[in-house]
């Protein structure tokens, strides 16, 4: 089976088995939730319900968080090339806007599921309540693969799904961005079709709708690495504390797409070392330090790291430059001795099979929810850290919301305003973090949604349940 093969068959077939103190909550047996350890939804609000059994969070605070507040299901014709019509499917799930406007991403996958979107979204509420960016969370998707479509193809989906959803959303309502799949092109048709539609809201403000726009459009400068920013402000605030100086440390990384190449070049220039990498066209890896420069390159012009070490390598002598690495197996990739991985690609990838393979200290969540709790108990006893997806990628949202806040005074911040304040609400999430875990003694990913769920349970208490 090739490295592609098997990390969709990875995707496909999450480790089927449950662990015992997993799924306990009695709020799954009130909202008639049936607990499916494979769930990626459930397995985010057990996330949430055990933080909030540490906090004593109020039961009726516990129930509202178990459920998205709206879920929003479309269907809508568009006619492709070819004349004929096909009919796609999409998703808005709104989780929770106690913290201000529903806020998240919207995914172009063939894969999409309403469960995933819901998953999504809870994260979102999580990631924004954690950074401190005033915003709820809310998730989208549609069924659509992007890369299987012509553009014009493309942009009719986009703007019937946008259109589709216009009454649900707004610039004070719910803001979508990009998620997998999508990108500032897709962001500028969803801002001008909703300038087309949306009658009651001023240009100017429409505007606001989504961020993640491009720059000649409202876009930030510093948006589209924000992610891969915010992994390594991270890293950098950590990784000392945990005896590993970034100078030198060494990195594999699972997603070469936006987030993964950002972080890459981003860490690579504090000194770190990415020894391997593996996307969906296969795996690489070289001791010295892969060029992770020549990589985005490559990567640009053939939509893969696949293929990198034979470019670059000297075919005669079958060494390798610095610039080149050898392809290698699956296993061989999660095999490599590295001081952090960073699984950067999609949901539950990391399951019991690769956390048993991984030779790593650090796990950095990258991407959403990459690790199954399994494959967590796992690294636990294992004795590897877990750097929770809603702290380490929470810079994404975190510059949409630097993006909304400039649109909203007509302003264009330079990128060392951009950089310097994502880089505040990086380290205090952190330090919130870190804080959390000293004082409640537990795990890394419980103590994140501990100070993510504080905030908003204090909020909730504040204002209390209406009317
Ligand atoms: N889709 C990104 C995420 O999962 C960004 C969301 C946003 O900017 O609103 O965090």
């Amino acid at each position: 089976m090739s490295a592609t093969e098997m990390a969709k068959a990875s995707i496909a077939a999450p480790t089927n088995r449950q662990s015992e103190d997993f799924l306990t909550s009695s709020v799954f047996d009130e909202l008639g939730m049936q607990r499916d350890p494979n769930n990626l939804y459930l397995q985010v609000i057990d996330s949430v319900l055990r933080a909030a059994e540490y906090l004593e969070i109020p039961h009726h605070l516990q129930l509202i968080l178990a459920q998205p507040k709206n879920e929003i299901m479309v269907h809508f014709p568009v006619r492709m090339n070819d004349g004929e019509y096909r009919l796609f499917k999409g998703y808005r799930v709104q989780h929770n806007n106690i913290l201000g406007p529903y806020k998240g991403g919207v995914r172009f996958h063939p894969d999409v599921h309403l469960d995933d979107v819901k998953a999504l979204s809870a994260l979102m509420t999580m990631k924004c309540s954690l950074v401190r960016v005033p915003y709820g969370g809310a998730k989208g998707g549609c069924k659509v693969d992007p890369r299987a479509i012509d553009r014009d193809e493309l942009m009719r989906v986009s703007r019937r799904f946008i259109a589709a959803i216009s009454n649900v959303i707004g610039p004070d309502i719910d803001i979508p961005a990009p998620d997998v799949g999508t990108n500032a092109q897709t962001m500028a048709w969803f801002a001008d079709t909703y300038m087309n539609i949306s009658g009651s809201v001023s240009r100017q403000d429409a505007l606001r709708v989504v961020t993640g726009k491009p720059l000649e459009m409202g876009g930030s400068l510093g948006r589209e690495k924000a992610t891969g920013q915010g992994v390594v402000d991270v890293l950098v605030e950590l990784l000392p504390d945990m005896g590993i100086p970034i100078e030198g440390a060494t990195v594999s990384l699972l997603g070469f797409g936006n987030v993964g190449s950002w972080m890459a070049r981003l860490i690579a220039d504090k000194g770190a070392k990415v020894v391997a990498v593996m996307d969906h066209t296969g795996a690489i890896r070289n001791d010295e330090g892969i060029d992770v420069v020549s990589l985005a390159e490559h990567v640009e012009e053939t939509g893969g790291v696949a293929g990198f070490g034979a470019s670059h390598g000297d075919t005669r002598t079958g060494r390798h430059t610095q610039a080149g690495a050898d392809a290698v197996s699956e296993e061989e990739f999660y095999r490599t001795p590295v001081d952090v991985f960073v699984p950067a690609a999609l949901e539950q990838m990391i399951d019991e099979e690769k956390a048993g393979w991984l030779e790593c200290k650090v796990v950095a969540e990258a991407a959403n929810a990459p690790t199954t709790p399994v494959g967590e108990r796992l690294l636990q006893k294992r004795g590897i850290e877990v750097l929770p997806a809603i702290l380490c990628n929470s810079g994404g949202v975190t510059v949409s919301y630097l993006e909304w806040v400039q649109n909203k005074q007509s302003v264009q911040w330079d990128l060392e305003r951009v950089d310097s304040t994502l880089n505040k609400h990086m380290v205090l999430a952190a330090r919130r973090t870190q804080l959390a875990q000293h004082r409640f003694e537990c795990d890394m990913r419980t103590a994140a949604y501990i100070a993510a769920l504080e905030q908003i349970a204090k909020v909730y208490a504040l204002r209390g349940i209406f009317p």
